[in-house]
């Protein structure tokens, strides 16, 4: 058995330790490029979103290197997500690669239905080894998070446009190599210290822009043209709800407060709707809701036919809770130039909001 799966940032990292340490085989695809994309576009249906599309490229990849035991996320959700591992299963037979599909989905079972997955996958190893594993790729998982969100802060101040990426790049490779915990506690202290260090312009006020909207898209990079990346060098400190680490906690352990930021999320957006209308349109919307007086501005990033964030992005001007949206739809169509020009235009008119803001304040006081 040779196991493979798509890329989703860097996730491809925690479980390449988890593998690792249960002698799994398995291969990694080529990062999401511009091959992978041809790939799911050319053998998706047109309608389907980015997500589908660019996960089969990368499925395909994995296949052409030899993986036959694809994995692949998956739900019981509302969304069509759930039936995205069979559909890419059949479509890979058509294409002649023998290849069975596990999809890997938040069960009722929560973390235990993901060890008895990966239990399956290991031949059987030992429990203790299991948890063992598990949670070695956690913490790597975790130290990748955290190193990112400095990123996120530094990027928006750093004297040297770059510095940022180029530190985040050598610590995401660090993270990777790290074999143990004292090795990885000293690679995660070592890189949050040095872009702590970095040099920044003290007195910048840098807009605040949330980004918000479906799950892949906000955290696969190659979907939206990196645009975290391209709102720093714009002088814009990002935030973002969605990191996996956090995600896990809530997805697959038990929660014993009982509540917990997306339950907050949930509440946040009951005035304009009342349930879950799958992915996570109920979450942008009540994100909306949450954070309209914290932030300067929102990027809502949307796959193409998504039904979820189309529903979401139909409530969003309705609230009375104000803020700048900017909806970017994903899909094969998008292009940096267009988009730049979008992003430069929202950003200008938030510095505008804000400098309006502030004179009104001053004349106040
Ligand atoms: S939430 Fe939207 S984009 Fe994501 S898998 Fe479902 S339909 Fe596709």
């Amino acid at each position: 058995m040779r196991v493979g799966m798509p890329h989703m940032g860097n996730i491809y990292i925690p479980f390449k330790a988890l593998f690792q340490r249960l002698n799994i085989d398995f291969v990694i695809p080529p990062v999401s490029n511009q091959r992978t994309l041809s790939l799911g576009v050319k053998y998706s249906p047109e309608g389907l979103c980015i997500p589908f599309k660019l996960t089969l490229g990368n499925l395909i990849e994995a296949a052409e290197l030899g993986a036959d035991t694809l994995l692949m996320p998956g739900g019981y959700g509302i969304c069509r997500l759930g039936y995205y591992a069979k559909t890419q299963e059949q479509i890979l037979h058509d294409l002649g690669y023998n290849v069975e599909m596990i999809q890997v989905g938040v069960s009722e079972k929560k973390l235990f239905g993901i060890l008895e997955m990966i239990k399956h996958l290991s031949n059987n190893a030992p429990w203790s080894k299991i948890i063992s594993a598990f949670r070695f790729g956690l913490t790597k998982l975790n130290a990748l998070d955290k190193v990112e969100r400095v990123v996120q802060k530094v990027r928006a101040r750093e004297r040297i446009k770059g510095t940022a990426n180029h530190l985040f790049a050598k610590a995401v490779k660090a993270i990777d190599r790290a074999d143990d915990y004292d090795t990885l506690k000293k690679v995660q202290t070592e890189y949050i210290d040095q872009l702590n260090q970095v040099a920044k312009f003290t007195q910048a006020q840098p807009l605040l822009v949330g980004i918000i909207g479906e799950f892949y898209v906000v955290l696969e990079p190659f979907s939206n043209l990196d645009i975290e990346n391209e709102l720093g060098k714009l002088g814009v400190e990002v935030r973002r709800r969605l990191f996996i680490s956090e995600w896990t906690k809530f997805s697959l352990f038990l929660n014993p407060l009982g509540v917990n930021e997306t339950d907050r999320i949930h509440k946040a957006a009951l005035p304009y709707l009342k349930r879950d209308i799958g992915g996570d349109g109920w979450e942008s919307v009540g994100e909306k809701v949450l954070h309209a007086k914290e932030y300067d501005g929102l990027v809502h990033l949307a796959p193409f036919t998504c039904m979820p964030e189309i529903i979401a992005q139909n409530i969003m001007p309705k609230t009375k809770e104000v803020i700048p949206v900017l909806t970017i739809l994903c899909d094969e169509q998008l292009a940096k130039p267009g988009t730049l020009t979008r992003l430069e235009a929202f950003v200008d008119l938030l510095e505008r909001k804000r400098r309006s803001k502030d004179r009104q304040q001053r004349v106040l006081v």
